[in-house]
């Protein structure tokens, strides 16, 4: 197994450190809940309590009342999953870029006159609906088979506020493709 020589955690310890050492607490059946940013100064793993962490991997377990916040290593370990934990600590480490670069992104015109931008392995493309505002439409770049399209329901009043607003639909596209992965 991966941890042979004992558990290792966040600190990459081969230490059993925190509530890897307290029998009768679950170390099976958490699920992931979400992944939260404590900022600079970073929070404490709660299972392992000695790494220090900007990004937990938040998760529950039926049969315990409190929420765990994880480090990487941690998560892992709970969850047997060597795979998707760091996929999805890059993915949201990479949305906090996109963000960031977002109101600077220089948008297309393509050759029917609607604006889009390519955006890591995403076409992002913006419809005038004629009067009735400007529509999101959301598909796998290069790949223009309908296999993956996000039409977005939501209509802008201007161009620059679909803009803007398609940064959400970029955020929620590319969670819904990693869960079909
Ligand atoms: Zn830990």
């Amino acid at each position: 197994m991966h941890q042979s020589g004992g558990i290792r955690g966040c600190g990459d310890s081969r230490e059993r450190t925190g509530r890897w050492l307290e029998d009768g607490f679950p170390k099976i059946g958490w699920k992931f809940a979400g992944i939260e940013d404590y900022g600079e100064e970073g929070l404490l793993c709660q299972m392992c309590g000695h790494a220090k962490r900007r990004f937990l991997h938040v998760m529950t377990h039926d049969e315990v009342p409190e929420v765990l916040a994880l480090g990487l290593q941690c998560a892992e370990l709970l969850e047997q999953d060597w795979y998707r934990p760091a996929k999805r600590e890059r993915r949201y480490e990479d949305d906090l870029r996109v963000r960031k670069d977002w109101p600077g992104k220089r948008w297309k015109l393509s050759s029917q006159g609607n604006s889009y931008v390519n955006v890591r392995e995403f076409n992002i493309t913006i419809w005038d609906k004629g009067g009735a505002g400007f529509g999101v439409t959301i598909k796998l770049q290069n790949k223009f088979d309908g296999s993956f399209e996000i039409n977005g329901k939501k209509l802008y009043r201007t161009l620059e506020e679909a803009k803007a607003g398609a940064l959400v639909a970029f955020i929620y596209a590319r969670k819904k493709f990693a869960s079909l992965e």
